[in-house]
């Protein structure tokens, strides 16, 4: 006697991702049940084994686990378009307005970014930011799953709009550690949350962004807690990547890169 089930998806191009390859069906179809898939396979197989009122023909189109996104900037998505095409594009274009992005600006933005990025077929989003309120409780209330990354640099506040391009990047160190202070609490807080659909790594905004000190405490961080560290790597110039600090002079990005590369690292290009 076949089993009952809310909805059979049949006769798709089918991409289990399992086996050989990319698992491959031709003629494919995935079994759901409240909700959830409770078999994948050929549709002669699902359709002899299963019945069901919601039939959906797929034929001519590709079935396949959700998409996911390494790298989303969710809240930066309600600034789109205003640095395209420009040079120092960074420095001149996006800092400027980035300065002004409240905790509610932010919050819409996830939810439209997140909103587009469902409907693209991308169901676990990793997100880089600054924390917000709210932002944690987004994920956990949508279903969706997301890696959360925040973000922490020793840069002053209002970050480099209005710097001169070529200059080296001032520190406030006592910022700096207040929000790696802030992140490190939110990963901590956030980890395996949602019963495990949300997890966190530790932003490092740039090896530029941060005196050597940090980068390597935050290397430190990340083994002790087991978070892994998500960094951009090679955005800057030559010369933007200088920077001066109270602590610590005048080093080559890759000398920097090289002091957290040993430990398991995102890096964001
Ligand atoms: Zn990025």
């Amino acid at each position: 006697m076949s089993e009952q089930i809310d909805i059979l998806i049949a006769h798709a191009h089918l991409f289990t991702m399992q086996g050989d390859g990319v698992g491959y069906v031709p003629d494919g179809a995935v079994a759901i049940e409240d909700s959830r898939i409770v078999a994948a396979g050929p549709t002669a197989e699902l359709t002899a084994r299963f019945q069901t009122d919601e039939l959906i023909d797929a034929s001519h189109c590709a079935v396949l686990p959700g998409l996911i996104d390494a790298h989303m900037h969710t809240t930066l998505s309600i600034m789109r378009g205003v640095a395209q095409d420009v040079s120092h594009w960074m420095q001149k274009a996006l800092a400027p307005y980035a300065r002004h992005i409240t905790p509610e600006s932010s919050a819409a933005a996830t939810r439209l970014n997140v909103v587009e990025a469902l409907k693209a077929g991308t169901t676990t989003h990793g997100d880089y930011g600054s924390p917000y309120p709210g932002w944690g409780e987004f994920f956990a209330e949508s279903g969706a799953r997301a890696c959360l990354t925040p973000i922490f640099n020793a840069l002053p506040a209002g970050g480099m709009a209005g710097w001169k391009v070529g200059d080296v990047y001032p520190f406030d160190l006592d910022k700096g550690r207040r929000a790696m202070e802030t992140a490190v609490a939110f990963a901590r807080d956030w980890n395996g949350a949602a019963d495990g659909r949300i997890t966190t790594m530790l932003g490092v905004h740039g090896p530029d962004m941060m005196p050597v000190e940090m980068l390597l405490e935050s290397k430190e961080i990340g083994q002790r807690k087991g978070l892994m560290l998500h960094v951009h790597t090679a955005r800057e110039t030559a010369k933007q990547s200088r920077s001066s600090s109270a602590t610590a002079s005048v080093q080559s990005p890759s000398s920097r890169r090289s002091a957290i590369w040993t430990t398991s690292c995102w890096p964001c290009i």
